[in-house]
């Protein structure tokens, strides 16, 4: 079986998350894709992150009724921290027979080296790079050993949406219809979620890899 892995944190999954997926299953020919939420993201400490259970719950309403999508909740039941590098690997001896590949925006591509060991995921997954706001890709991307010929990209139609700035219009009072799943967006209502967060919280940068 040929698997996508989309690693994220997901606070909250948006339209971008799922457009992304879809077009990386379609251009790879993929069986499954599996949404993988972070647990404590290690390198997002400058905001809190939302519970997990809500991160969840957000995820599961929206990969409900795609067959073709599915969630790793590995990362959650670690507690704490995990490494990108580590899931892969034991995911990869789970599913002997499996090919992996890890879906990622260009803004996580560009980030990569700041991962834990970048040169152990290389080695257990094909990347397929989604074009984002692109940050430069620096010599340090590309001299990672082996990297250059894992990269796929893919053909998906740039799409400006992000979790920081849902959190912010929300936070903002204003609306994120369409821009989150129907069902996400009354999630986020009915919980009360990122009401109370302060729109300027930088939040963000390249997500939760590591
Ligand atoms: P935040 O703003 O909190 O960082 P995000 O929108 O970047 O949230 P993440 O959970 O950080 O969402 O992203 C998970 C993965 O999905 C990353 O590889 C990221 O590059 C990719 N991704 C998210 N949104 C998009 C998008 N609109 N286009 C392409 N890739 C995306
Ligand atoms: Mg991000």
């Amino acid at each position: 079986m040929r698997v996508g892995i989309l690693g994220g944190t997901f606070d909250p999954v948006h339209t971008g998350h799922l457009i992304v997926a879809e077009q990386a299953r379609e251009a790879l020919a993929l069986d499954l894709v599996l949404f993988l939420p972070a647990g404590d993201p290690w390198r997002k400490t400058n905001r809190a992150i939302t519970p997990a259970q809500h991160r969840l719950a957000m995820l599961r309403i929206a990969v409900d009724g795609n067959e073709a999508f599915g969630i790793s909740d590995v990362e959650l039941r670690a507690g704490g921290p995990s490494y990108t590098a580590d899931t892969l690997e034991s995911l990869a001896g789970e599913r002997l027979d499996d090919e992996f590949c890890f879906i990622l925006g260009a803004d996580a591509l560009a980030d990569l080296p700041n991962w834990h060991e970048p040169e152990r995921i290389v080695r257990h997954a094909v990347l397929a790079v989604a074009p984002r706001e692109m940050q430069e890709l620096n010599a340090t991307v590309l001299n990672l050993p082996g990297l250059q010929a894992r990269v796929r990209p893919f053909d998906v139609p740039r799409i400006d949406i992000s979790s920081t700035d849902i959190r912010a219009r929300v936070a903002a009072g204003r609306s994120v219809r369409y821009l989150v799943p129907p069902r996400v967006e009354a999630y986020i209502a009915a919980h009360g979620l990122y009401a109370g967060a302060s729109p300027s919280a930088a939040g963000g940068g390249s997500g939760a890899g590591g």
